[in-house]
């Protein structure tokens, strides 16, 4: 079982969803849910969860996605306001190499402040010689596989 599937095999954001486990809900319609991150990067962290389970961007239907985006712009905006924040972040964690422990898609929308310390094990790197050309080219090729 999962780590964060709950005895019946749902995710428990499908339990927030259905009622049978509590959260603190700030925005909700048909498609989509917001409630407060249970453990926030700072306070006021809200996660945008779509009603219809899929697991990340990479599965997920592409109207529900912009639905979530479209939303996440309100609620950053509402969270810098209720929040007197100094930015916000809009990310998404999708598997478990880029962080991903929910396995039902949410987009986090987190109030930042000058200086607040956190994000700190993001860095930049560097590409070898040519090296950035190639990888631009193996991504266009796997765009024109897929008929982007
Ligand atoms: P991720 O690492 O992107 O999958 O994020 C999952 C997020 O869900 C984490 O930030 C958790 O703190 C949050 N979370 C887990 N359980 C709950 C819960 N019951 N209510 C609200 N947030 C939760």
């Amino acid at each position: 079982m999962d780590n964060q599937e709950t005895s019946n095999g749902a995710s428990i954001f499908e339990k927030i969803i259905a009622r049978e486990i509590p959260a603190t809900i700030v925005y909700e319609d048909e498609i989509i849910i917001a409630f407060l991150d249970i453990r926030p990067i700072n306070k006021g962290h809200v996660l945008i969860v779509p009603k219809k389970h899929f697991r990340n961007i990479l599965d997920g239907d592409e109207a529900v996605l912009a639905h979530m985006m479209r939303t996440a712009k309100k609620i950053a905006q509402a969270v810098m306001t209720a929040m007197k924040a100094d930015g916000v972040n809009v990310t998404m964690n999708n598997e478990p190499s880029a962080g991903q422990e929910v396995f039902h898609a949410h987009l986090h929308v987190i109030p930042r402040f000058t200086d607040d310390g956190v994000f700190k094990t993001m860095r930049n790197g560097d590409y070898e010689t040519g090296e950035m050309e190639r990888v631009g080219k193996d991504i266009l090729d796997a765009l024109q596989e897929s008929g982007s």
